[in-house]
Order: C-alpha cells, then sequence, then structure tokens
C-alpha cells in the first residue's frame, strides 16, 4: 500500500488529517512490525565528535538488545546558529529558500557522523536527509509544515537490520524544494516519524533530565516533572520553554504518541508527555519569554472588519501572534494590543502603522522592553483563585501588569523585561511547586 503512494504525485492541497487517517489505517492493517523505535537527539548532546561516538554506543548497545531504531538528529552544538549568522554576513535579508538550502546542512552533518560512528562500533546505519526519508511538506520555506510521510526507505534498511539516522528539521516541498520545520524542528520530524511507522512512542533525548516546573537556570529549586499532560506541554513550550518544539507535542496529542523526554548523558527516568485529566486544576509548571514586543493600537473606532483585517495581514506576513488582547470597554471604541516574537516587531509595526491611519485609531503604543510570564496547569485558566493569587504575588512585586491573558491550561501576564526573572522565581515558591 505505501508502494503505491509513493508512486503517486505529488499534490498541492494533501490534508493532514485525511493523511494521519491513511497512515493509521495502513498499520492497523497489520502491515508492520513491532519493535521499532524512534529516538531523537539534540544538539547538545551530538555537540563533538566524542559526544558523537558516546551517542553512537549508546545506540548500538540498545540495538543488540534486540529492538529495530530510527534515530533522528539535531544539528551539532551551535551550528544552526553560525549558518544563521554566516549568512547574515553576506546579505541582511537571504532568501528563505537559500537559508533553507544551508540550514539542512547542520543536520546532515550530525546525521553523516553518527552513522560513521555507528558502522565503526560494527553495527551497520544509513543516514538520510529529509527527503530520502520521505518527509513531504508545504512550501512555507523555513517554517514548512509537514503534510505527509512516505517512510519507504526508512523500512527497507530496517528490514535488512540497518539503523536508520535521519536528519531532522528538513523535508521536500510538493515543489521538490529543501524545506525546514522552523527552529526546533527536529521533534517534530521525529513525532511524524514515529507515527508513519506505526510506534505509539518516542524518546527525545537532551542535555537536562526531562521536564521541570521552571528553567532550572533561573529558578534553582525547580524540580522535574515524572509526568505532563499534552496540553499543559503544549502550553509550556508555547510561552517559552525550549525543550520541545510546540508542533511536535501538538502532533503527539492528536495522535496519541507518548513523549519520552529524558537526558542522553545518564539512564535516569525523565518525564511522560501523555494524555491525562485532572481532577482539580493543579499548577504544573512556570515558563517566560523575554524574546517578546508589544504593540498597542489605542482607542480604534469601532467597527466590524478592522480586526481581522489586521489578522489577516499579519497572517500573510507570516507574523504569528503570539498573545491577543482585546479591550472594549468603551462603547464607541476599543483597543488591540499584540504580542509578537521580537524578530517580527518590525513588520508587525509597518502593519500596525497603516491600519493605524486606516481606522483612525488615536494612538499605537510599541514596547520591546517587555517579557511575559505564563503559569501553566490544566484547568487553570478557569480557577479564579489561582489567577488572583497570580495578580497578588505580581503586585508584592509592585509589577504593573500590561496584558493578562488566559487560555483552558494557562495564565500569561506581560509584564517589563528586567522584572521577568525574579517573577518567575517568586511565582515558583508562592506557589509552593
Ligand atoms: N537545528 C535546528 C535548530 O537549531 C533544529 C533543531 O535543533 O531541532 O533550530
Ligand atoms: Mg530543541
Amino acid at each position: 500500500m505505501c508502494l503505491v503512494l509513493d508512486k503517486l504525485e505529488p499534490q498541492k492541497s494533501i490534508d493532514t488529517e485525511l493523511i494521519c487517517f491513511s497512515i493509521k489505517s495502513i498499520v492497523s492493517m497489520g502491515h508492520y512490525k513491532m519493535g521499532i523505535f524512534v529516538q531523537k537527539y539534540g544538539g547538545s548532546s551530538l555537540a563533538t565528535p566524542e559526544l558523537i561516538k558516546a551517542v553512537a554506543q549508546r545506540i548500538v548497545e540498545r540495538k543488540r538488545r534486540g529492538d529495530k531504531l530510527v534515530i533522528v538528529v539535531s544539528a551539532m552544538g551551535d551550528t544552526t546558529d553560525e549558518l544563521i549568522s554566516l549568512a547574515q554576513r553576506i546579505t541582511s535579508n537571504p532568501p528563505k529558500r537559500e537559508l533553507d538550502m544551508l540550514l539542512t546542512v547542520g543536520e546532515r552533518i550530525s546525521a553523516s557522523l553518527l552513522s560513521m560512528a555507528i558502522n565503526s562500533l560494527g553495527e551497520e546505519a544509513i543516514s538520510f536527509t529529509g527527503s530520502q526519508t520521505g518527509i513531504i511538506t508545504d512550501e512555507r520555506h523555513t517554517e514548512a509544515r509537514i503534510l505527509e510521510v512516505r517512510p519507504e526507505r526508512v523500512k527497507e534498511e530496517l528490514a535488512r537490520g540497518k539503523i536508520v539516522i535521519v536528519a531532522g528539521f528538513q523535508g521536500v516541498s510538493t515543489e521538490r524544494e529543501i524545506t525546514t520545520l522552523g527552529r526546533g524542528g527536529s521533534d517534530t520530524t521525529a513525532v511524524a516519524l514515529a507515527l508513519a511507522l506505526g510506534t505509539k512512542d518516542c524518546e527525545i533525548y537532551t542535555d537536562v533530565d526531562g521536564v521541570f516546573t521552571a528553567d532550572p537556570r533561573i529558578v534553582p529549586e525547580a524540580h522535574k516533572l515524572d509526568e505532563i499532560l499534552y496540553e499543559e506541554m503544549l502550553e509550556l513550550s508555547s510561552m517559552g520553554a525550549g525543550v520541545l518544539h510546540p508542533r511536535s507535542v501538538e502532533m503527539a496529542a492528536k495522535n496519541d504518541i507518548v513523549l519520552h523526554v529524558c537526558s542522553s548523558f545518564n539512564q535516569k527516568k525523565g518525564t511522560i508527555v501523555k494524555r491525562g485529566t485532572v481532577e482539580k486544576p493543579v499548577l504544573r509548571g512556570i515558563t517566560f519569554d523575554k524574546q517578546i514586543a508589544m504593540l498597542a493600537l489605542k482607542d480604534v473606532p469601532r467597527s466590524p472588519e478592522s480586526l481581522s483585517q489586521i489578522v489577516t495581514q499579519m497572517a500573510e506576513e507570516g507574523i504569528h501572534v503570539k498573545l491577543f488582547c482585546h479591550g472594549a470597554a468603551r462603547e464607541e471604541t476599543v483597543d488591540l494590543i499584540f504580542i509578537v516574537e521580537e524578530t517580527d516587531f518590525e513588520g508587525a509595526l509597518k502593519i500596525l502603522r497603516k491600519a493605524s491611519r486606516n481606522l483612525g485609531a488615536k494612538r499605537l503604543l510599541t514596547g520591546m522592553d517587555v517579557g511575559s510570564v505564563s503559569i501553566v496547569g490544566l484547568g487553570i485558566g478557569r480557577d479564579t483563585e489561582i489567577l488572583a493569587k497570580m495578580f497578588k504575588i505580581l503586585a508584592g512585586l509592585r509589577l504593573h501588569i500590561q496584558a493578562v491573558s488566559t487560555s483552558e491550561s494557562k495564565i500569561t501576564c506581560v509584564i517589563k523585561k528586567k522584572a521577568v526573572e525574579e517573577a518567575v522565581r517568586t511565582l515558583h515558591r508562592e506557589f509552593g511547586l
């Protein structure tokens, strides 16, 4: 069945849900042998030749226990950042297509080196690019979405007894161009492969022992969680925690793939990310983001289209609105507040300047001097006691809250950037995490 899929011409508008469904049904038809495991190793776990050899050793030991292994790798250490700055030294605005050509090299380096290391330990391995792996994406260079995975070559090599090493973070578009999945995207490669290969688990190896209640570099008392629910993990990673790519969590949640986040440096039990419910909302973790900017249109005369126009333009420019607050206390005017990533500030400013003139807004305020703190836990967004306590703690620090946003599983407050770390530490302590 998959061979047939391979012969299909790439289609432009493939429905991801449908594909997931078809992959699932193929799996349930029993065409797959059990015992396949997908592991992903992050850049810091592969930062030097010595570390690559150490990872190879772990993989070989696991293979000798009888498992079939697919290994997804990130670029070594800071390679991706270095490649970006290399491009910046050529031009401040490199074409995204060429940026993708450049950045995908990072993962190819680690994939080939890891394969060499495994081969030299006496086990057979083969490395693949995203395109050889059959990762088909849309055409959005630098932020591509996976549409479909056709892992025929992976399965063939597994059947030959080889360990398959996949360069993460990349794919090939329906127009046969090389694409990348956005920063941190190797996690998403791993989850997509787990799904395509019909495994129910995906192991993510990193340089920390798992998911913590807060960033231990900021909060020394932070502790590792044994488990966390998909919704909570998604909020933590969307609001700043770098440990998992948000889209990998989203894909895992939709398809019930259990994520095991562990250290590549020791054998400790890590954190399991899975589906679940809670009886009573509990706070699970705290995260923050200092790489944000705030733009506010004040006193915008009410009109039904204004908001949709602005948001559509932002979407067209690829600007991701992280938080949006809409204040409509007055009858004739509204205030619109947008929080975007720092790197999107200029783009968002251009759109809002124009909108401000067209809509007749009284003022356009901007602030780069802001950061967000988010508390996360399933159901806490509905719990006014928790909300009140958060406000009280921040008020105790004499902090002026510039915007608030709540969802089912998180409460986010925007405050001044300088105060963010102190706020995270105080919230962690006062909430007794
Ligand atoms: N190497 C890429 C990055 O640094 C992708 C990844 O590590 O997941 O963003
Ligand atoms: Mg990462």
